[in-house]
């Protein structure tokens, strides 16, 4: 029989996956472009714009080396580079240093590293020779060297590093008022900083290292991080806030009507990342000047992918990283040349680079596509444009692992401290190229599945007895294959039509589920959304609820649809609320809305059900009077007291009798201090910050929301969330039901429409559109040896397995961490199996599933060859910010520190070749490990500046916890772009630099962005024809600063630039204002709370001082 049976017939599932039309999934990949509306909306139909402007080009991009580069010698550069020495003493300003000394036991199991090199993949090896051969003193060169003693007599030169104090030294002209009171002063012009700092160190690189001495560069092809995630909102920085940066005399927004403006993704945006090639090589690192030494071999080090997973890689270890701190008389001075030794100062350009890696990705691994048939592949990285083909394992943009191979034994992995873990993005949305999920229907006998561990049937089950059994993959169990089901085996134990069936064939499909997966037994019905809206005295003055009336008039004809369907199967209903809530008549026979008003919010209850959730075409009429009629309504209100939690107990309700799942989305603007269940206090108080109470701050204040967050869920009630505070709104509790439910939270301080209306409109339109999974459950499978033990995103768990979802959309990720419960096997390697149960926007019930093979290993640098830095960084950072509801935040810190150094001093103990202890070794997939870390240490929730709100740390909190791999990337490490650099005709994305103030030119203007934030700076000598084209105005001094949108001129460098900001925005999850910045204004402040290479006003450290302190850490545990 075959197994579509309802389907369209299957084409044949051919190894090369072709696109199967009759299959493609409606809801996921975008939707039909027919219905597309006009201008404001269009964005939103098409192909998901993120993806825009990747893919295909990967395919065509120009592969720089995409054969196999020359393995040896690329490797050897960087692998084997020396990161100078640093000076015994020159931990400065590190974090404190409270991580445990750790001593590893002496007999490593797996360490041993000089002794047995592994046959398949003799990594383990001293790839790095013996030390210094002249090969590798170039390498060394390319390190940092310091030396304790003089940093401070080179003054100019180490703006930033060098001494703490160097920062101190920081930009000195500033006006520096009140504001920032403690912006150090006297800082010499950016560009002379960094010229004194290549000056000074020209000569490394410029010999490529011969690698001689190290043969393969196995695997660690370095693998890197990106940008791309979401930003905070707002800091503050005691002066404007971000959120409302304008304050500052922005203009309006020019040019964009009120509803078109910005909508989001805007128009096929040029191909970002793909273009970088040409000239990129040689910018690297965004450095200026030639003095950048050759960067070629640091281009080709890596060969592509090809080592990982199972392919037996060319024979040799990583070429480590080496940071040498220490000290002056290490023996390793003798390696070095005479020049090097006398330089105090660690270079920056010496120390791991996350723009080199970023690029040096794209260039080894963007231009094929990833192909997911071979177990334990690490894919590229977020910040690398390609396609992926699914052969059998789901596709990175649903999971990532920490670690593509695991170790086999639970010491290994206690040994090694890398978290085992995978982030998982169940209805992540694809290019355009890509194709959706096959859905199989299997009819009234549904999924086929394990008897005994219930997995569902995927490719790696084992066919047996001629097709009759076949034995569960997960828990070995066999099972019979039932009667419709069966299928003769090919002489190789496959079944014969293996790729005509999605489940045996691909790592991520569909089934439609049959009416046992449905609660009581019932086919749901579609679901609703209902939208909920704060009338109170804030949010009439602000004009939010004219223009949100005005917006969801147009908005309701663009919920998200089923596949090929002409209208939404999504019902609508409307609720306005203060102290009070009024519901809605707007059944399609009345000619007028009629309103309903409960004040009992204590007992709330729905006064209507009939003519609530209404069909859009059906009452467009009544709903268009009722949006016409409520901003009137409420024009003369004088209430400024609100509810919060009945409001959402009324939705719940509401759904609850319509017998549905559904969204809510609040828009809400204060503390809810009005009498009524889950009535709120300000209890913020930043005098807890830094003590053991701090934790309090991120905590709810009652245990209302939870229990309120527990009934939405049951219901498949998800909250989405919309706040406009003009003070304290306690961010923490109110974002707990949102949080419990899946559900989003969207925060506009000191919202005004002429300032704020173009996020707003844009975050909604989007919010609304995106496709959106009801009534949700995920669960985690794996093979025996290992298990799911943590979680971490936003979702509700009633016990220790199944992730319950209100709703799911396509942004969001759960993070999931494993443990060994047993031992692995190398030969069988560990499955992971992630079901998602699911109402379609139509209401259609379905099982998606995404399968994933890792390799498991008995040696510890099959590990740390196969790690992402990325994914670790993002279980990382959730790991800690969940920390802090518990744990003083420098405890959260000081454990980050230490997980960190142990992996890293595990690492050199165990797979890096003898050397001096005074060199850092960090593993090539984890060279970023430190200064992503770094960023996550100094972020706003676990070390805020002064001027961060309690409500900001609590928001961003909550945003990180759902972020993707690609996001958090971005989010913590700033994507910093030169716009007159290269040539105005480049369609390309310009290069990115390095997050720090070095990296400035004051005569070049940047953009900024990390997903939520968007800067756009001027550098005070920027060449008048620039300011003219872009701002319209002749001079730097007439730019206004705080502007937050760009007067549209026709010229090239304007529609750039212009159009630049539209790419970076419709790469986001989330509506990235602009904020122009000119140098030396006092909005720089802001700005430079974004370059995190650089030591910050709250006390984080610098990357350079950062590294120093790791190494100290490592060296510690390793004595
Ligand atoms: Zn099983």
């Amino acid at each position: 029989m075959n197994v579509n049976q309802s389907a369209p017939p299957l084409p044949p599932f051919g190894q090369s996956q072709p696109v199967y039309p009759g299959y493609h999934q409606s809801s996921y990949g975008g939707q039909p472009g027919s219905t597309a509306p006009p201008t404001p909306y269009g964005a939103y139909n098409g192909p998901v714009p993120g993806y825009q402007q990747t893919p295909p080009q990967g395919v065509s991009r120009a592969p720089p080396s995409s054969e196999a580069p020359p393995a040896s010698t690329a490797q050897a550069s960087c692998g084997q580079a020396v990161y100078g020495q640093f000076g015994q003493g020159d931990v400065q300003n590190g974090p404190s240093s409270t991580v445990q000394m750790q001593r590893f036991p002496g007999s490593q199991p797996f360490g041993s590293v000089p002794l047995a090199p592994v046959v398949s993949q003799p990594t383990v090896l001293q790839p790095y020779g013996p030390p210094p051969t002249s090969a590798q003193v170039t390498a060394q060169l390319a390190g940092m060297q310091i030396s304790g003693a003089v940093a401070p007599a080179l003054p100019p030169l180490g703006l930033g590093y060098g001494p703490p104090t160097s920062l101190a030294s920081a930009s000195g002209s500033f006006p520096n008022s009140g504001l920032y009171g403690s912006y150090p002063q006297g800082q010499a012009p950016p560009l002379s900083q960094a010229q004194g700092h290549l000056g000074a160190q020209p000569p490394q690189r410029s010999a490529p290292p011969q690698a001689s001495s190290f043969t393969s560069p196995a695997s660690g092809g370095p693998r890197m991080p990106s940008m791309t995630g979401p930003l905070l909102s707002g800091q503050g920085f005691g002066g404007p806030s971000l959120s409302q940066p304008n304050h500052v005399s922005s203009p309006p927004p020019q040019a964009l009507p009120p509803g078109t403006q910005m909508t989001g993704p805007p128009g096929p945006p040029p191909p970002m990342h793909s273009s970088q090639q040409p000239g990129y090589q040689l910018q690297q690192n965004g450095s200026f000047g030639p003095a950048r030494g050759p960067q070629p071999n640091y281009g080709s080090p890596y060969p592509g992918a090809p080592t990982f997973g199972s392919q037996p890689g060319p024979p040799q270890p990583l070429p480590p990283k080496r940071l040498d701190p220490d000290a002056i008389p290490s023996p390793q001075l003798n390696e070095l040349p005479p020049q090097q030794k006398t330089r105090h100062r660690i270079d920056p350009d010496a120390i791991p680079s996350p723009i080199q890696v970023i690029e040096d990705d794209r260039n080894n691994r963007g231009s094929e596509p990833f192909v997911t048939g071979v177990r334990g592949q690490v894919p590229p990285l977020v910040t690398t444009n390609f396609l992926v083909k699914d052969q059998g394992n789901a596709s990175p943009r649903y999971i990532r692992c920490t670690s593509y191979n695991i170790p086999c034994t639970s010491d290994m992995a206690k040994q090694a401290q890398v978290p085992l873990a995978a982030v998982i993005k169940p209805l992540a949305r694809l290019p355009p190229e890509e194709a959706s999920p096959y859905v199989v229907d299997h009819g009234e006998s549904g999924p086929l599945r394990c008897n005994r561990c219930k997995a569902y049937m995927c490719p790696f089950m084992q066919f047996v007895e001629g097709g009759r059994r076949f034995q569960c993959c997960f828990c070995s169990c066999i099972n019979d294959v039932p009667p419709q089901y069966f299928q003769h085996l090919d002489h190789t134990g496959k079944r014969v039509d293996a790729y005509d069936r999605p489940e045996l064939s691909l790592g991520s499909y569909e089934f439609l589920a049959t009416v046992d997966y449905c609660k009581n037994n019932k086919f749901p019905s579609p679901p609703a959304f209902i939208f909920m809206i704060d009338v109170s005295y804030n949010a009439i003055r602000s004009g939010l609820v004219r223009l949100l009336c005005e917006e969801l008039k147009s908005l309701i004809d663009f919920l998200p649809r089923e596949g090929g369907a002409e209208e939404s199967a999504i019902r609508v209903g409307f609720v306005t609320y203060n102290k009070v809530l009024h519901f809605y008549n707007v059944k399609s026979s009345l000619a007028q809305p009629q309103m309903m008003v409960v004040s009992d919010v204590a007992d709330m209850f729905v006064p209507l059900l009939d003519g609530f959730l209404v069909n859009v075409s059906e009452s467009r009429a009544v709903i268009t009077s009722l949006l016409d009629q409520i901003p009137e309504m409420f024009a003369d209100t004088r209430e400024t007291e609100t509810v919060f939690a009945p409001v959402i107990q009324a939705g719940m309700e509401a759904l609850k009798a319509a017998e549905c799942a559904g969204k809510l989305f609040l828009f809400h603007t204060s503390l809810p201090i009005a009498e009524a269940p889950g009535k709120l206090k300000n209890r913020d108080d930043r005098k807890l910050i830094n003590t053991d109470k701090e934790k309090t701050l991120f905590q709810p204040q009652t245990g209302a929301y939870q229990t309120l967050a527990k009934e939405c869920v049951a219901q498949g009630c998800c909250v989405d969330l919309f706040l406009f505070p003009n003070q304290y709104v306690d961010v923490a509790t109110l974002s707990v039901v949102p949080q419990l439910t899946g559900g989003s939270v969207y925060k506009y301080t000191c919202f005004q429409v002429e300032n704020d209306q173009e996020r707003f409109l844009s975050d909604l339109r989007r919010d609304v559109q995106k496709v959106v999974g009801f009534d949700a459950v995920m669960r985690v499978r794996t093979s025996t040896g290992i298990r799911a033990v943590d979680f971490f995103g936003a979702f509700y768990m009633s016990n220790t397995t199944d992730v319950e979802l209100a709703g799911l959309d396509g942004d969001k990720t759960v993070t999931v961490e494993f443990k060994h419960d047993d031992r692995l096997n190398e030969e069988s390697g560990a499955l992971l199996q992630c079901a998602l149960l699911y109402t379609s926007c139509a209401g259609q019930r379905r099982l998606r599933i995404h399968n994933l093979a890792l390799n498991c290993c008995t040696q510890l640098a099959d590990l740390y060859r196969n790690c992402e830095t990325d994914t670790l960084i993002n279980y990382m950072a959730k790991f800690a910010y969940r920390g802090v509801l518990n744990s003083p935040v420098k405890t959260v810190r000081d454990t980050l520190i230490t997980q960190c150094a142990q992996i890293l001093a595990c690492y050199r103990k165990n797979c890096a070749s003898p050397s001096s202890a005074g060199q850092l070794i960090l593993p090539e997939c984890m060279k970023l490990l430190p200064v992503y870390l770094n960023c996550v240490l100094k972020s706003d929730v676990l070390q805020p500046g002064a001027e961060v709100t309690t409500d900001d740390r609590a928001y961003v909190r909550q945003l990180v916890t759902s972020m993707d791999v690609a996001e958090t990337n971005v989010f913590f490490y700033p994507r910093l772009l030169p716009l007159t650099k290269s040539p105005i005709e480049s369609a390309t994305e310009p290069p990115a630099v390095r997050a720090s103030e070095e990296r400035l030119s004051n005569g070049d203007i940047y953009l900024l962005e990390n997903g939520l934030n968007l800067f756009l700076w001027v550098g005070a000598s920027v060449q008048q024809g620039v300011v003219q084209s872009l701002f319209s105005v002749s001079s730097f001094s007439q730019i206004t600063s705080g502007l937050s949108v760009l007067p549209v001129l026709e010229n090239p460098l304007s529609k750039k630039v212009r159009g630049l900001i539209d790419s970076l925005r419709a790469q986001r999850s989330r509506y990235m204002k602009l904020i122009v910045v000119k140098q030396e204004d006092k909005l720089e402040m802001l700005f430079k709370h974004f370059l995190v290479e650089d030591k910050s006003l709250s006390g984080g450290a610098s990357y350079v001082d950062f590294l120093c302190h790791m190494h100290k850490e490592i060296r510690q545990l390793l004595s």
